[in-house]
């Protein structure tokens, strides 16, 4: 590969300061506008790298003042919470390209009484999930679809559609997006195996889907395929522009926190892009000098899908592959976890810690924290059972300040939700709060609440 294949199409299309390298290190440069997802000569996943020195002009207080300046503005794209930090996600997109529904700036809430129960009183909630599709995957599709809208404009361009294999929300997220732009989308999903919003998402947006007898990691060999030539883009976390999208969620939180770093973030992982992209947005803000310590990053996995803690639990030593197990987080339930390596110098850059929770403990974890005001998804009851695990072993101490990523919206998992609370999990479930049906009758429904009050 030479050092150079820029510029693509259109010089002013692609620039020195930003383009796809090898993550594992091989030489090579390449356009962000060009269909390429793994290194031509070592086949390891690239990443976006956007040269520093041209970053480093502005100083860390001008770069602060532009993102908080833009963090409510209308001025398009800017008050997207992705787009308010175009320079470091793809400085060379055209504003007219750019596919977006004001994605990102998502509250982040303290936990008061969660907190407070838990023993952590400055414990945090990043609601990624009152997005657009209701998950932090459109904080990555933005960016992905935007440079595909740019791609389709250029000559030569061999781009038709898009596509994905999906756990649920990445589906979500690519059919919304898509169906914005005026992009065809064809979805993979493993059939019987996503929750019903999930399943109607990409359905109602007009995307093409098609249900496999399959898993998930069964779909991403099939989509694998498929996207080989390249007038399909592949739209999974293996390519790294979604990457960049999502790393904007950890320096929202940092600004959020008036430029502050927490002491630790818990998410639920599964193919391991969101941690790493949560690494990528740090290491920025280190070397643009916004920040001088690293939070440390905390992945949580569900038991029955727990490669990456099994990895780590071997020193990452070698890479664990498993097949995952059913697990009510089944935007997690991923074997054979794609971005492996870039997650491994995410926890180990970070000091960081991966942990893992059963079946019951995520359930009651989320029942729990809904009990406070929250509204959690499974995965985000993974998160929530590893702070408790780490409050309860000493790892997290009470003056911590600590951030849990929540990162669907729980409205998404209505299912789960249901038999919760109807006590049809297989599992004891100690909070469950079904609804009492009583006669038409007042004297009845006073003695009902009395019961209820008296306790
Ligand atoms: C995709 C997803 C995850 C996991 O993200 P990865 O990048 O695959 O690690 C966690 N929670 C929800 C709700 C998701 O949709
Ligand atoms: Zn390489």
């Amino acid at each position: 590969m030479s050092t150079e294949t820029l510029p693509a199409n259109d010089a002013s299309k692609t620039t020195n300061d930003v383009y796809f390298r090898c993550f594992a290190g091989c030489e090579g440069r390449h356009s962000v506008f060009d269909v390429i997802y793994t290194c031509p000569s070592c086949g390891s996943l690239l990443e976006v790298y956007h040269e520093r020195k041209p970053l480093q002009e502005k100083t860390a207080k001008q770069w602060k003042d532009i993102l908080d300046s833009r963090a409510s503005t209308t001025e398009w794209p800017y008050g997207s919470g992705v787009w308010g930090m175009k320079e470091w996600v793809i400085p060379t997109m055209e504003n007219k390209n750019v596919v977006s529904m004001n994605e990102g700036n998502t509250n982040l809430f303290w936990a008061d009484r969660l907190g407070k129960q838990l023993g952590v009183p400055d414990l945090w909630i990043k609601l990624c999930g009152n997005s657009h599709t209701g998950s932090f995957k459109d904080l990555g599709m933005t960016v992905l679809v935007s440079v595909v809208k740019q791609m389709m404009q250029m000559e030569n361009n061999p781009v038709k559609a898009v596509a994905c294999a999906s756990t649920g929300d990445t589906s979500a997220a690519l059919a919304a997006y898509a169906a914005y732009a005026g992009i065809p989308a064809v979805i993979f999903l493993p059939a019987g195996k996503v929750s019903t919003a999930q399943l109607i998402q990409p359905v109602s947006n007009g995307a093409h889907v098609l249900a496999l007898d399959t898993d998930f990691d069964g779909c991403m060999n099939i989509v694998k395929e498929v996207t080989q030539d390249s007038s399909i883009y592949l739209a999974n976390s293996m390519n790294s522009l979604r990457i960049e999208g999502q790393k904007t969620v950890g320096i929202e939180i940092v600004r959020q926190f008036n430029w502050s770093v927490p002491d630790w973030i818990i998410i639920p992982v599964g193919n391991l892009g969101n941690i790493s992209a949560l690494h990528k947005g740090f290491q920025l803000l280190m070397d643009l000098g916004v920040i001088d310590k690293m939070p440390r990053l905390v992945a949580a996995q569900a038991e029955k899908a727990d490669p990456f803690y099994q990895s780590y639990k071997n020193g990452f030593k070698e890479k664990v592959s498993v097949t995952a197990g059913e697990t009510l987080a089944n935007a997690i339930r991923i074997g054979d976890p794609v971005s492996y390596h870039k997650a491994v110098k995410a926890v180990q850059e970070t000091d960081g810690i991966v942990e893992q929770a059963s079946e019951a403990e995520l359930a009651e974890a989320s029942a729990e924290a809904d009990l406070t005001g929250m509204y959690c998804c499974p995965h985000t009851g993974v998160a929530m059972a590893v702070l408790k695990k780490l409050i309860n072993n000493g790892t997290i101490k009470k003056s911590d300040r600590t951030v849990v990523i929540s990162t669907a919206h729980g409205l998404k998992f209505t299912d789960f939700k249901v038999n919760y609370h109807e006590s049809k999990l297989d599992m004891d479930c100690k909070l469950a709060n079904p609804p009492a049906y009583l006669p038409a009758d007042a004297n009845a429904v006073k003695d009902e609440i009395a019961r209820r009050l008296q306790g």
